[in-house]
Formats: C-alpha cells, sequence, structure tokens
C-alpha cells in the first residue's frame, strides 16, 4: 500500500494556486514523468522510508536537537528555540534532500548523479551522498563560482565529484543551471538532484517532502519539552525556500502557527543590491515554474545581490510565492548589516556561529515584536564555518 500524502496546497500538475507547474522543454517530458512516478512510489514506499530513516539517524545525526536558547530568549523577551539543522553532517540542512534524493536515484537504478551549485554548499552535499552510496557525481558550476568558492571545489573532488566548470553567460549559478539540464536532456539515464524547492513539478514538492523532516521533528520536540506540539511562531530563511518549507511543511494547515519568511534584502529593497524577490518580483518563469522573479519590464533576469550566498538567487519556490500571495506567511527583507548583527548577537549570546543564511532568519528578531509568552520556533539552517572569512572582515576586525 502506498502512504504517501502530500500536505502541501499542491495539485496534480504542481501548481500552488497559479505558481508552479512545470515549463519544460518536451525532450525532458519523460525524465520528468519518470521522476514523477518514481517519487510518488518511493514516497509512499515503507522499505524506501525505513532506508531513509536510518540514514537521516545513523549517518546524519538526527533528529537535530531543538534547542531553547534561554540567553537570546531573556534578551528578546520571549521564548525562543532554535532547531538545530546547524548540527547535521555537512553542517546545513541540505544533507536531508541531497541523501533522499540520491536514495531515490538508486532505486531507480540510475547510477549517475548530476547537480548544479552557486556557492558549492548543495554540491557538497551531493558529492557527500554520492560519496556514500557509490554512485557518480558531475556538479556544473559557474567558473566565476569555481574560483571564488575554491575550498568546497576541493571538498567535491576529494568526495570523487567531478566539478564541471561552465563557462558560458555569467559563469555563476544560472549558468550552471542551464548547463545541468543541457546534460539531463542528453542524458536521461542520469538524476538530476536540484539543491532546493524549485524547478519544474515535482521537484518542489519532492524537495519540500525531503526537508520536512524538521517540521515532524519539531512537533514532537516541542511537545516533549513544553506540552503543546504547535508554536507561535516558525521563523526561517529563504533562497530557493528548502529550509523553510521543511520548517513550515507540518504547520501549513495549522493556522495559529504564523509562518515568517526571511529573504535577504542585500544593502536595502530600494537599492539594485537585493535579492529580496518576493518584496521586488513579479510573476514569470524561471528553472521551469511559475513564481516570483526578480525581472526587467522585458523579462530580463536581474541579476540579485546578498552577502550571502546560499540566498543570492533570483527566484523562488513556488511554494513560497503562494504562502506569501495568499497571507499565509509573511515575509521580511532582512539586510546584510541586520543579519550580520544577528550573527554576532547569537554567537555573543549562545555561543553558536551560526550561517550567515541562517543570520537572516535571526534579523527576524529584531524587526517583529513578539509576546512573552510566545514560543517562537526558528529554523538554524547551517553553521557559520564557511562564513569566516566575511565575519571576521566585516564584524571583527571593524569592532
Ligand atoms: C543553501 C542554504 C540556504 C538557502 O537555501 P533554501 O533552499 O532556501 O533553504 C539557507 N541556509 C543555508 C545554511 C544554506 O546552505
Amino acid at each position: 500500500m502506498n502512504t504517501f500524502h502530500s500536505l502541501l496546497p499542491v495539485d496534480n500538475d504542481g501548481y500552488y494556486g497559479h505558481f508552479g507547474g512545470a515549463y519544460i522543454p518536451e525532450i525532458l517530458h519523460s525524465n520528468i514523468e519518470n521522476l514523477k512516478e518514481a517519487f510518488y512510489r518511493y514516497a509512499g514506499d515503507e522499505e524506501f522510508n525505513r532506508e531513509l530513516d536510518r540514514l537521516l539517524r545513523d549517518y546524519v545525526g538526527r533528529p537535530s536537537p531543538l534547542y531553547r536558547a534561554d540567553r537570546l530568549s531573556d534578551l528578546y523577551g520571549t521564548n525562543i528555540y532554535l532547531k538545530r539543522e546547524d548540527l547535521n553532517h555537512t553542517g546545513a540542512h541540505k544533507i536531508n534532500n541531497a541523501l533522499a534524493s540520491v536514495l531515490l536515484a538508486k532505486r531507480m537504478g540510475k547510477n549517475r548523479i548530476i547537480a548544479e551549485t552557486g556557492a558549492g554548499q548543495h554540491g557538497v552535499a551531493t558529492a557527500t551522498a554520492c560519496a556514500l552510496m557509490g554512485m557518480e557525481c558531475i556538479v556544473f558550476m559557474g567558473a566565476t563560482d569555481v574560483a571564488r568558492q575554491k575550498p568546497n571545489v576541493d571538498r567535491m573532488r576529494m568526495l570523487g565529484a567531478t566539478v564541471e566548470a561552465v563557462e558560458s553567460g555569467n559563469k555563476t549559478l544560472k549558468d550552471a543551471t542551464n548547463e545541468a539540464i543541457r546534460y539531463w536532456c542528453c542524458n536521461p539515464e542520469s538524476f538530476y538532484v536540484i539543491g532546493s524547492t524549485v524547478g519544474p513539478h515535482p521537484y518542489p514538492e519532492m524537495v519540500a517532502y525531503f526537508q520536512s523532516v524538521i517540521s515532524r521533528e519539531i512537533r514532537s520536540q516541542l511537545l516533549a519539552q513544553t506540552g503543546s506540539e504547535l508554536p507561535d511562531y516558525v521563523i526561517a530563511c529563504i533562497g530557493g525556500g528548502s529550509n523553510a518549507a521543511g520548517a513550515f511543511y507540518h504547520f501549513i494547515n495549522e493556522p495559529s502557527v504564523r509562518l515568517i519568511a526571511a529573504e535577504a534584502a542585500g544593502l536595502g529593497i530600494d537599492t539594485d543590491k537585493t535579492a529580496a524577490t518576493m518584496k521586488i518580483g513579479t510573476e514569470g518563469i524561471i528553472h521551469g515554474s511559475r513564481t516570483m522573479v526578480m525581472q526587467t519590464d522585458d523579462g530580463q533576469i536581474i541579476e540579485p545581490y546578498s552577502i550571502s550566498a546560499g540566498l543570492d538567487y533570483p527566484g523562488v519556490g513556488p511554494l513560497h510565492s503562494y504562502l506569501a500571495s495568499t497571507g499565509r506567511s509573511e515575509v521580511l527583507a532582512i539586510t546584510d548589516s541586520q543579519a550580520l548583527e544577528a550573527a554576532m548577537r547569537l554567537t555573543r549570546t549562545e555561543g553558536i556561529i551560526p550561517a550567515l543564511e541562517s543570520a537572516h532568519a535571526l534579523g527576524v528578531l529584531d524587526v517583529k515584536k513578539f509576546r512573552a509568552d510566545d514560543t517562537v520556533v526558528l529554523n538554524l539552517s547551517g553553521r557559520g564555518d564557511k562564513d569566516m572569512e566575511t565575519y571576521i572582515r566585516e564584524l571583527v576586525d571593524k569592532a
């Protein structure tokens, strides 16, 4: 019996309201159909889920703790719980999706994985999962990114992945994605692992489901610690939206739980150096789905900017465009300097150095007032090791 049941407001064609869908060239049609069929089959398969749960527990280190941050709570006069995705193997939530996707590929009989990466975090998570499961791994990465993200390129190579430096366009994420799609067209026997809740259906639904372990754990951990499964707020940062989708998943149909998404405002949403897609974007199609996009009037993508490489994306997953458009989620844009300040505050009150992406979620604590009896869960999507150079330059040396 297939037990898969999506909790997302998504229809059979992958639409969340009028966002989503699958805008793909005809040549990718059968790849996507095969993926869809396999995903729905295995997501409801007991043996698949048992194996995935075992890996998440024994390899990733799940459940990640839900930690009541006492000093931070005192500082803000409320009750703040940090979901510690930063403690996962490889240092962020991305491994949840990478492992599940590569396991699905294995069940489908694939032996080659392809992925695109910008800053290299998704590439590293995918290369890790491939090393674990003995899969060939090709990671497409813009040549500019290859040059400026050397530690992650080194990690991927050590893990056995081939890093393909893409020389077209701006030589960044968008070009790497185009190249990965081109490769997938000609090599349908490979499996394409997308790193966020973006891309054509079923990717947004699939990645959200693979990350939903985050909110599944939050519910039972909150119940054990507070006597109630439901917080008043869940806060997460949004690049493409995968850690937020995972943190929101089991609360989307609980109207008493307020969902807050923190976008990267960069230097400010009124400047041209921003990545706040839902604040300044308009509807369009990017990477195979209809969603909010940072674009000019004639549909040219506007280069996004954020101090945080993981939030530096000109689109956003269709689920989030939908949640924001219906008022189910509240979107706040947090600037570089607000995020930096929030990172320092967490570091000095709790001894936790967050990823710059996660620091945008923390920035919400400074712009939104919470009540003394509120329970606020904040998804700490990753750790700050990869951002030390920025922190030292922007915070420690300037202090
Ligand atoms: C990649 C990344 C993000 C942004 O991606 P989402 O898909 O929006 O979650 C956020 N936090 C960390 C630590 C990341 O590595």
